[in-house]
């Protein structure tokens, strides 16, 4: 249903392994970039995944670690004549500061391709036949910050033991009945779906938190969420830095996973003063289906259930172009 594809994974400035911030989720007809950390093109270049069919770029705040990439992306999409056009997302003042940044470069109407801009509000911002897309305001050092939520549509099972006590035969009608048709039998009765389906369960859903000071405010939004990603920018032993900067530690990010109840936590806006195996360590104290993202590493969020609902794609999905190997996967 949904997968993710991690392009830059680094906090507030790149170092040799990380570049800075930016991640695909692909969902059905869609790909959606979230944030645009400088040098995010080469980064899409490298994954593997391109530059076509972006549309839509999500942004969680105007912090240039996390827009900085844009005018390169644009110029671009511009020179390879990729005219398709983008629609730049966020709060109102994360747009004000990217339409002044993108303007200086490309007074109004003059850049190489269509760009939009659309003001988001926190709700529903995009509901499509099968998944929504949600958005939710986070606390960060007094900006207009947004966190995102993908929700696949909910789901209805067929319950198999009363199609047997209806007689209903596998095959044709029992997928039109899964789908939601009603059908009329051989012998000519009528069954209504009603009478076979299970009630709704919900679809699977990623929620990705972009930079973030506190948790509280986010357990509703990302709870029940079967794939978390968020900031690990700063350990517990360093709290009254994060507390200053603006910024989450792991052990954080790990009490949010745990109150919130997702089903797997991807930690990511890593600083490079630590080591990762010991941010994922902390985190993994409070919830143990923990793990760090590295550059280029790709998550699936898929049907049918499975437990965790989140599996790393094969090692051979992540040969990239160059044909090396994605680090640290
Ligand atoms: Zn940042
Ligand atoms: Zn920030």
């Amino acid at each position: 249903m949904f997968d993710l594809t991690f392009l830059g994974t680094a906090a507030t400035t790149p170092t040799l392994e990380r570049g800075l911030p930016a991640l695909l989720v692909g969902a059905p007809r869609h790909r959606f970039l979230i944030d645009c950390g400088e040098g995010t093109q080469r980064q899409l270049l490298r994954a593997g995944t391109g530059l076509r069919r972006l549309g839509h770029i999500f942004l969680t705040h105007a912090h240039l670690d996390h827009v900085l990439g844009l005018a390169g992306l644009i110029a671009t999409l511009g020179l390879l004549d990729l005219r398709g056009g983008l629609t730049i997302c966020g709060s109102e003042q994360t747009l004000r500061f990217v339409a002044q940044y993108l303007g200086a470069i490309w007074p109004a109407g003059r850049a190489p391709v269509p760009i939009g801009f659309a003001v988001l509000t926190p709700g529903v911002i995009l509901e499509e036949r099968d998944f929504s897309v949600c958005c939710f305001p986070v606390q960060h050092r007094g900006t207009e910050s947004l966190g995102y939520r993908f929700n696949a549509a909910p789901r209805r099972h067929v319950d198999a033991r009363r199609m047997a006590a209806l007689g209903v035969l596998e095959g044709p009608i029992r997928g039109a009945l899964a789908r939601g048709e009603a059908v009329t039998l051989p012998d000519g009765r009528r069954i209504e779906p009603e009478a076979v389906l299970q009630p709704p369960s919900p679809g699977l859903s990623v929620a990705v938190i972009g930079d973030t000071e506190e948790v509280d405010t986010l357990v509703a939004p990302v709870a029940g969420a079967d794939l978390l990603v968020i900031e690990s920018t700063f350990m517990d032993a360093d709290a009254n830095l994060a507390a200053q900067r603006g910024h989450l530690t792991a052990g954080d990010a790990g009490r949010l996973a745990a109150g919130a109840g997702v089903g797997r936590l991807i930690l990511t806006h890593l600083s490079g003063r630590y080591d990762p195996n010991a941010v994922r360590a902390e985190a993994a104290e409070l919830f143990p289906n923990t793990c760090v993202a590295d550059d280029f590493d790709k998550f699936a969020v898929t049907h049918p259930a499975r437990s965790p609902a989140s599996v790393d794609l094969p090692r051979e999905d992540l040969l990239q172009g160059d044909g090396n190997p994605a680090p640290g996967v």
